[in-house]
Protein backbone atom coordinates (compact mmCIF):
# COMPACT_ATOMS: atom_id res chain seq x y z
CA UNK A 1 0.00 0.00 0.00
CA UNK A 2 1.30 3.57 -0.79
CA UNK A 3 0.98 6.10 1.85
CA UNK A 4 -0.34 9.22 0.95
CA UNK A 5 0.42 12.38 2.46
CA UNK A 6 -1.81 15.59 2.28
CA UNK A 7 -0.47 18.69 2.54
CA UNK A 8 -1.66 20.72 5.73
CA UNK A 9 -1.06 24.28 3.40
CA UNK A 10 -2.68 23.63 -0.19
CA UNK A 11 -4.69 20.41 0.41
CA UNK A 12 -2.31 18.83 -2.23
CA UNK A 13 -2.28 14.69 -1.58
CA UNK A 14 1.25 13.36 -2.74
CA UNK A 15 3.77 10.05 -2.16
CA UNK A 16 7.08 9.55 -0.60
CA UNK A 17 7.94 9.70 -4.34
CA UNK A 18 6.04 12.53 -5.38
CA UNK A 19 7.47 14.06 -2.14
CA UNK A 20 9.34 17.51 -3.03
CA UNK A 21 13.25 17.14 -1.72
CA UNK A 22 15.26 20.48 -1.06
CA UNK A 23 18.14 18.65 0.15
CA UNK A 24 18.11 14.71 1.22
CA UNK A 25 21.00 15.58 4.07
CA UNK A 26 19.22 17.52 6.64
CA UNK A 27 15.76 16.25 7.63
CA UNK A 28 13.93 19.33 7.56
CA UNK A 29 14.68 19.99 4.30
CA UNK A 30 14.00 16.34 2.49
CA UNK A 31 10.23 15.90 2.24
CA UNK A 32 8.07 18.51 0.83
CA UNK A 33 4.50 19.23 -0.74
CA UNK A 34 5.55 19.18 -4.58
CA UNK A 35 2.30 22.14 -4.82
CA UNK A 36 3.74 24.32 -2.35
CA UNK A 37 6.79 23.57 -1.20
CA UNK A 38 6.21 23.19 2.32
CA UNK A 39 8.84 21.26 3.65
CA UNK A 40 7.39 18.50 6.37
CA UNK A 41 8.56 16.32 9.20
CA UNK A 42 7.31 12.26 9.15
CA UNK A 43 5.92 11.42 12.34
CA UNK A 44 6.16 7.72 13.74
CA UNK A 45 2.88 6.37 15.26
CA UNK A 46 1.21 7.88 18.26
CA UNK A 47 2.62 6.45 21.27
CA UNK A 48 -1.02 5.19 22.47
CA UNK A 49 -1.59 2.69 19.21
CA UNK A 50 1.78 0.87 19.81
CA UNK A 51 0.77 0.95 23.11
CA UNK A 52 -2.72 -0.79 22.16
CA UNK A 53 -1.21 -2.93 19.16
CA UNK A 54 1.04 -4.99 21.92
CA UNK A 55 -1.62 -5.53 24.23
CA UNK A 56 -3.58 -6.93 21.82
CA UNK A 57 -0.76 -9.01 20.55
CA UNK A 58 -0.07 -10.13 23.77
CA UNK A 59 -3.91 -10.78 24.43
CA UNK A 60 -4.09 -12.54 21.43
CA UNK A 61 -0.95 -14.27 20.76
CA UNK A 62 0.35 -15.37 24.01
CA UNK A 63 -2.98 -17.30 24.71
CA UNK A 64 -2.91 -18.83 21.67
CA UNK A 65 0.25 -20.18 22.03
CA UNK A 66 -0.39 -21.13 25.15
CA UNK A 67 -2.97 -23.35 24.06
CA UNK A 68 -1.91 -24.44 21.09
CA UNK A 69 -1.02 -27.90 22.21
CA UNK A 70 -4.41 -28.85 24.30
CA UNK A 71 -6.02 -27.84 21.24
CA UNK A 72 -4.54 -30.61 19.14
CA UNK A 73 -5.04 -33.18 22.53
CA UNK A 74 -7.97 -33.04 24.39
CA UNK A 75 -8.63 -29.65 25.38
CA UNK A 76 -12.42 -29.22 26.76
CA UNK A 77 -14.67 -27.37 23.89
CA UNK A 78 -15.32 -24.68 26.36
CA UNK A 79 -11.66 -23.70 26.61
CA UNK A 80 -11.94 -23.63 22.39
CA UNK A 81 -14.87 -21.34 22.52
CA UNK A 82 -13.53 -19.34 24.80
CA UNK A 83 -10.56 -18.33 23.28
CA UNK A 84 -12.04 -18.15 20.28
CA UNK A 85 -14.47 -15.66 22.21
CA UNK A 86 -11.02 -13.63 23.39
CA UNK A 87 -9.73 -13.62 19.71
CA UNK A 88 -12.71 -11.98 18.27
CA UNK A 89 -13.17 -9.41 21.08
CA UNK A 90 -9.48 -8.53 20.79
CA UNK A 91 -9.78 -8.07 16.92
CA UNK A 92 -12.90 -6.32 17.15
CA UNK A 93 -11.95 -3.61 19.93
CA UNK A 94 -8.45 -3.33 18.14
CA UNK A 95 -10.30 -2.63 14.56
CA UNK A 96 -12.34 0.17 16.22
CA UNK A 97 -9.50 1.61 18.26
CA UNK A 98 -7.09 1.84 15.23
CA UNK A 99 -9.92 3.42 12.89
CA UNK A 100 -10.81 5.99 15.51
CA UNK A 101 -7.11 7.21 16.10
CA UNK A 102 -6.25 6.75 12.56
CA UNK A 103 -8.53 8.88 11.47
CA UNK A 104 -7.53 11.34 12.99
CA UNK A 105 -3.62 10.82 12.88
CA UNK A 106 -1.86 12.62 10.47
CA UNK A 107 1.69 10.91 9.56
CA UNK A 108 3.55 14.34 8.86
CA UNK A 109 3.84 17.80 10.78
CA UNK A 110 5.07 21.02 9.20
CA UNK A 111 8.62 21.82 9.62
CA UNK A 112 8.58 25.18 11.53
CA UNK A 113 11.05 26.94 10.15
ZN1 LIG B 1 1.29 22.19 -0.21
Amino acid sequence: MVTKYKCSECHTEFTDHEAYCENWREPDKKFGCPGCKTMFRKKDFPLSYKWASTIYLFGVVSPSVSLGPDIAGESSLTTLVLLGMQILSSTAIFALYSKAVLSKYSPIERVSS
